[in-house]
């Protein structure tokens, strides 16, 4: 399994798929899910669907993940042809200099460039240790006019992403682009191998969402129309074993998968997830029966799809489960194929184990 993680995760990674620009990202994702033999849908925002069926009785669950990346948009062709971008998502600023993109023209057709970072023999010294706003930078992409950049396909509106990359660090260890959240698409993928396999099990619907970078809420159209009883989000959880990060909690890459406890976004987004009980209490116990290591997070500064899912109809049950991460965001982000392997599995387990017995009654668990 570890074998097809690695190659499912590597190939996704080297597929540019910015945010509201889905399309490749998407095409590969279904010739794996029909070479499986799930007949599969794509509703109009472009989130696509399949369905695995299982005991009618049994609470109904959306396993979902997401495939867009975030990037950048072309904002304007300068005459002497360097190209600026808005951004899509949460872009690190401080990243950005010196890096190398792709202008996603179309398959065949894109168009390689490098994020202009000014000569260092003509830095000042106030300009040293200053972060350029990504307003102020702009791609060399080798154009020497507006009129080169237009015949190669690039116009206003055309995606950027950083240039899809795979670092292989040692045998278990990945870094490159989208790792966030690739590695969840991987992931789910492979879990979908599993419980189709398993007898009984409930009816389990895949969800490959977009626009998660840009909005948080592609994968809500989703659950309006699956109405699930309860939603599995499968995305990163930050690592906090690096120098910079100890302090904020206790995720260990290699660790092992980690469920979220908690998060929570202010900055006008006033939204997160408390898990439901239900489920937090259904991982534990299959963790913990099977002997899977599995991490815990709580944290205030993101949040993902599931804190708009839950809202959904009467309210869905909803919990983030992900693979320990570092680095988000920034064009080298690293996972590990071990944590991918047995968030997998553990998946495929918590799936065979919501029966009609599962009860989603909160006075069952609240202490
Ligand atoms: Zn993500």
């Amino acid at each position: 399994m570890k074998e097809r993680l690695h190659k499912l995760l590597t190939d996704l990674m080297l597929i540019p798929g910015l945010a509201g620009h889905e399309g490749r990202v998407r095409r590969y994702l279904k010739d794996e899910l029909v070479r499986l033999g799930l007949s599969c849908r794509t509703d109009m925002l472009g989130n696509l669907i399949a369905t695995i069926e299982g005991d009618g009785e049994a609470p109904s669950v959306m396993l979902f993940t997401h495939m867009d990346q975030l990037g950048f948009v072309v904002r304007k062709i300068e005459a002497d042809g360097f190209i600026r971008v808005e951004r899509l998502g949460g872009v690190p600023e401080r990243a950005l200099a010196s890096q190398a993109v792709l202008l996603c023209v179309g398959e065949g057709r894109d168009r390689k460039g490098v994020i202009a970072n000014k000569s260092h023999h003509a830095t000042t010294p106030e300009e040293k240790y200053r972060v350029t706003p990504y307003g102020d930078l702009y791609i060399d992409a080798g154009f020497a006019s507006a009129e080169d950049a237009h015949a190669a396909g690039v116009q206003i509106g055309t995606p950027v992403v950083y240039l899809p990359n795979v670092v292989e660090l040692g045998d278990e260890r990945i870094a490159g682009t989208s790792v966030d959240d690739r590695a969840g698409c991987a992931v789910v993928v492979e879990a979908a191998r599993l419980i189709m396999d398993k007898s009984p099990r409930p009816t389990v619907h895949l969800v490959f969402a977009v626009q998660e970078e840009f909005n948080l809420r592609g994968a809500v159209t989703a659950a309006q129309a699956l109405k699930p009883d309860i939603a599995i989000q499968i995305d990163l959880v930050l690592a906090t074993d690096t120098p910079d990060m100890t302090y904020r909690g206790d995720i260990r890459l290699g660790g092992g998968p980690a469920i979220s406890l908690y998060s929570f976004h202010g900055r006008g987004t006033l939204n997160g997830l408390i898990p439901h009980p239900a489920l937090v209490r259904l991982f534990e116990n299959i963790a913990g029966e099977r002997g899977t290591p599995l991490q815990r997070s709580a944290h205030v500064g993101a949040l993902t799809e599931t804190s708009y899912v839950q809202l959904v109809g009467e309210g869905v049950a909803c919990i983030d489960v992900g693979f320990p991460m570092r680095y988000s965001h920034s064009s080298l982000e690293v996972c590990d194929l071990g944590d991918l392997e047995q968030l997998t599995r553990l998946l495929a387990d918590v799936a065979a184990a919501i029966n009609p017995r599962l009860s989603l009654d909160r006075d069952d668990y609240e202490a």
